[in-house]
């Protein structure tokens, strides 16, 4: 807003890339050295930057790797390390061509993120390192979304709190193997059947999570499984409603 006024719309038009003009900032959280809020140009600086960048991020705290980043706050669709994309990008005689990108690579605009299959929706970056539970942080998130709902239509209020109620178990030890499959089925059937966008909002984290990290969700289900099988941990759903959530 400031630059707008000192410097005029036209110019201001003149900062980040085309199509995705402009300032913003963006806050990088999570992992990283330095957490905090950045101005920069749409477009002008990459997502591997804003994480590892000293100007930035500043990078991985304890030598740690990347294993995930939400781009665009917590109901954009995760980005699993080491991804690659195909952008549309025209070429030098004027045609669109597609290129590839890595996910480090990926320049932070709106078009760029949309079409990594993503957003860059508030602009909050959330960095995860090798150290970070999948299940935990999905669950984490889930249960924000399930709290939020405002109950008007039946997909979201009933299907919010069925993601997070099987994230819960998942993460109590009530877990099953076709949690996973489970998660993915309640989520398909929430995006693009309610009222407003918070169907998305809290569909779209637990689609992208479990396709992306299946293998980690099912080998939580199944580990569950044996553990009760053994005769530990909680056998029953009334041994879980005693657990803080449910
Ligand atoms: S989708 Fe929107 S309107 Fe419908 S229950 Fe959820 S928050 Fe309410």
């Amino acid at each position: 807003m400031k630059h707008i006024v000192a410097m005029g719309g036209a110019e201001y038009a003149k900062l980040g890339a085309p199509n995705n003009t402009g300032t913003r900032i963006v806050s990088v959280s999570g992992h990283v050295k330095r957490p905090g809020y950045y101005e920069v140009e749409v477009g002008k600086v990459t997502l591997g930057e804003l994480i590892n960048d000293p100007a930035f991020g500043g990078g991985l705290r304890d030598g740690r790797t990347l294993k995930a980043v939400i781009p665009g706050g917590s109901s954009a669709k995760v980005f699993k390390a080491g991804e690659k994309f195909k952008l549309k990008r025209k070429g030098a005689d004027g045609q669109m061509t597609a290129v590839e990108v890595d996910l480090l690579d990926l320049p932070y605009d709106f078009d760029s993120l949309a079409q990594a299959g993503s957003m860059s929706g508030s602009g909050a970056i959330i960095v995860m390192d090798d150290s970070t539970d999948i299940v935990e942080a999905l669950a984490n998130i889930a249960e924000f979304y399930a709290q939020e709902s405002c109950g008007q239509c039946t997909p979201c209020r009933e299907g919010s709190l069925w993601m997070a109620k099987a994230l819960h178990r998942l993460t109590h030890g009530q877990g099953r193997k076709q949690d996973a499959d489970y998660l993915l089925n309640i989520a398909q059937n929430v995006q693009g059947r309610t009222i407003c966008a918070f169907g998305e909002a809290c569909a779209w984290p637990v689609l992208s999570f479990v396709k992306k990290f299946k293998d980690e969700f099912e080998a939580k289900g199944a580990a569950d499984e044996e553990h009760r099988a053994k005769g530990a941990g909680p056998t029953s759903e009334m041994e879980l409603a005693a657990s803080p959530r449910y």
